[in-house]
């Protein structure tokens, strides 16, 4: 759009004459005849500049400007006068709001050059208007799109509040059902734990009895019925027994009880208990314990042993040949610590690196392994795990890179202790080997079966045994027949057997009668709290007859048997070869049947094989009446059922010196 230009004057012949000396194609010329009219092109126009004569009628030039400058003050005004008097014209001008003057007759350089200025000075206005209203456009554009942004930002806050406040609820009600999901889960644990300990008593019981009728049982049908009997309620027993544990370390039950331990000893008993599994499997038993290992450790017994029992147990049954390895080793910490670690190696079928942590989980095993080759309840290295995690160890499984797997476990700063609490097994202690002088032993417990087991195992030593079945009538069983030992259930009804035996000790008539606690607590405290209710002894329930013997042989009168094989071998019994009949028959039969299954006994250990060697040597002893024969055989087919391995090792070592005799 052209600037505009305003010029006003009351001759046409001015206006033309002025738009002639300007004569500019750029420019639209306003034309105004009259201060009104030129009032009026104001309002209606933009106008960049107005050329306005002084002197007209009815409103002249000063008044013309003085109304339009109270609304637009900035418009460039310019008068053009032909009055003389000039100065004060130019001061009453400008007074009235003009910018300049130009003289009449008007001199067209002047004017022109004006003009020039004034339209120069309306551009660079309209120019600055225009980016003025840009930067306005382009701030009002930013503004906007920063509210936008700030509403987005707050419409997104809401979200995330209300999401939040969701999610919490959500998080509440899981916490919640999580709560309740464990709370159920302790309560099956404890339901588990209460159930097993209740079947595990009578299972004790049936247990007890067929291992009794074992030894009275003679018929062979019998004796294979007995058997099932016995396995399956040995692994019903494993089965509960494994059960009890895991759900009491669920249930939170189950305490660690430190105490210092001889670790040594513990791995001495390990190696007793496998010996023989060992040698049916012709498996080599490696030890490599570290010498310097200290002789005392803060340990808990019961769980380490049951830890490395399971390690050893499951490398014994899965492994076919080659060896089992029980390493132990120390690393020295601060403050009279070690770390303990105990690995188990084996040679056996190993575990693909797939299932190595799976076999920890509870029921779990190898995948798609044989039930019936390798049974187990899959609840061992589960029990084995946690009891670890009890101790603040680790366990870890890896291959052993000769085939087979090894476990690895680490105790964590484990205290070193200063004494070793007295060991009160008497590892020479040999059942087999004592008989008792006849005495009166009371026995003390409300459960019958109970009773009666002990009862079956007292007068096999030839103990007469009375019972009662309380306290109460313990006391007066004790006045009465004043018994050569008592032994004493704990927990019974009417009178418990702390209160007992306190009454015991009290009364001058009974005070000196050993009196033998059978509990099944094996918390710390316990004997300290058995001491001070008078108590002589105790042994842990289920009752091991080799320990009950062993316990009783303190305070009871013995005598040792003699036993042909006990002897060294120079004490082997005498045979007289000249009043056997038939002996080059039996000679023969030594020769070609006796033999080679001593030696098949000897090399691998294998009860059967001990069994049927034993029963052999009986059979002939009858056959040739060689009574020597069957001294040898009956006690060695005594200790197949015990697994005593040392009389069983020892008897078959003697075999040679026996048979000399006859010169075979
Ligand atoms: P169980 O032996 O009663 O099945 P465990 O929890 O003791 O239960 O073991 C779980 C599984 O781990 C076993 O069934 C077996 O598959 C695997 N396993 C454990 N020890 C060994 C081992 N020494 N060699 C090979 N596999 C093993």
């Amino acid at each position: 759009m052209k600037p505009k230009i305003l010029i006003v004057d009351d001759k046409i012949a001015n206006l033309v004459a002025l738009e002639k000396v300007l004569a500019n194609k750029n420019v639209e010329f306003i034309r105004a005849m009259s201060g009104e009219e030129a009032l009026m092109k104001v309002i209606e126009n933009e106008i960049a500049l107005a050329l306005i004569d002084v002197q007209m009628p009815e409103m002249d030039g000063f008044e013309t400007v003085e109304i339009m400058r109270q609304d637009m003050q900035h418009l460039p005004i310019i008068f053009i006068s032909a009055i003389y008097n000039q100065d004060y014209y130019k001061i009453k001008g400008i007074e009235a709001g003009a910018v300049d003057f130009i003289n009449k007759p008007i001199v067209p350089k002047i004017l022109q050059g004006k003009v020039r200025i004034f339209l120069e000075l309306y551009e660079q206005k309209k120019q600055l208007e225009e980016q003025n209203k840009a930067l306005l456009s382009a701030i009002s554009e930013r503004l906007r799109a920063e509210n936008e942004l700030k509403q987005h930002q707050e419409h997104l806050e809401k979200l995330v509040e209300e999401r939040t406040a969701e999610l919490v609820l959500t998080n509440k009600h899981l916490i919640e059902a999580k709560e309740e999901a464990e709370s159920a889960n302790r309560s099956k644990s404890e339901f588990l734990a209460n159930i097993s300990h209740e079947i595990r008593t009578p299972m004790n019981v049936v247990i007890g009895f067929s291992d009794i009728l074992a030894s009275k049982v003679t018929n062979k049908q019998h004796k294979n019925y007995l058997n099932s009997i016995q396995t399956a309620g040995k692994s019903l027993l494993t089965l509960i027994n494994d059960i009890l544990d895991l759900s009491k370390i669920e249930a939170g039950r189950l305490d660690i009880q430190y105490e210092p331990v001889n670790p040594q000893i513990i791995f001495t008993e390990l190696q007793q208990i496998f010996s023989l599994k060992m040698a049916e499997k012709n498996l080599e038993f490696i030890m490599e314990i570290d010498k310097s290992l200290p002789l005392a450790l803060i340990l808990d017994e019961t769980r380490l042993r049951q830890i490395l029992l399971n390690l050893i147990g499951n490398a014994v049954k899965f492994t076919d040949s080659g060896y089992i390895k029980l390493c132990a080793n120390k690393i020295y910490r601060k403050n009279s610590r070690i770390d303990l670690i105990l690995a188990v190696e084996d040679s056996g079928i190993g575990i693909p690196a797939d299932q190595q942590s799976l076999i920890f989980e509870s029921f779990r095993q190898q995948d798609g392994q044989s039930t019936r080759k390798y049974g187990g309840t899959g609840l061992g290295l589960a029990i084995t795990k946690r009891l670890v995690e009890m101790m603040d160890g680790e366990i870890s499984v890896s291959n052993n890179p000769n085939k087979g797997s090894r476990f690895e476990i680490t105790l964590r700063k484990v205290e070193i202790a200063t004494v070793i609490q007295d060991v009160k097994q008497d590892k020479h202690f040999d059942l087999n080997n004592i008989t008792f002088e006849k005495a009166q032993v009371l026995v003390v417990d409300d459960i019958e079966s109970n009773r009666h087991l002990i009862e079956e195992y007292l007068s096999q030593v030839n103990l007469e045994v009375l019972s009662a079945e309380n306290g109460q009538n313990a006391l007066l069983f004790a006045e009465e027949y004043h018994p050569a030992l008592i032994l004493m259930d704990i927990k019974m009804p009417e009178m418990d057997g702390y209160e007992a035996t306190k009454r015991l000790k009290d009364n001058l008539n009974t005070a000196d009668i050993p009196v033998i606690a059978l509990t099944a607590s094996v918390a710390l405290n316990e004997k300290t709290k058995l001491e001070a209710h008078g108590f002589d002894g105790f042994f842990l329930k289920p009752v091991n007859i080799s320990v009950l013997f062993n316990e009783l042989s303190h305070y009871l009168k013995y005598t040792k048997k003699t036993l042909t094989t006990q002897a060294a071998t120079t004490e082997v019994e005498t045979l007289n070869p000249e009043n056997i009949i038939n002996l080059s028959e039996l000679r023969k039969k030594v020769e070609q049947e006796v033999m080679p299954l001593w030696k098949r006994a000897k090399i691998m250990m294998k009860m059967d094989v001990v069994i049927a060697f034993a029963e052999k040597m009986i059979n002939l002893g009858n056959e040739y009446n060689i009574p020597v024969f069957i001294h040898y055989g009956e006690p060695l087919l005594e200790s197949t059922k015990i697994f005593n391995i040392l009389y069983i090792q020892k008897a078959l070592k003697e075999f040679p010196d026996l048979v000399k005799q006859l010169n075979v």
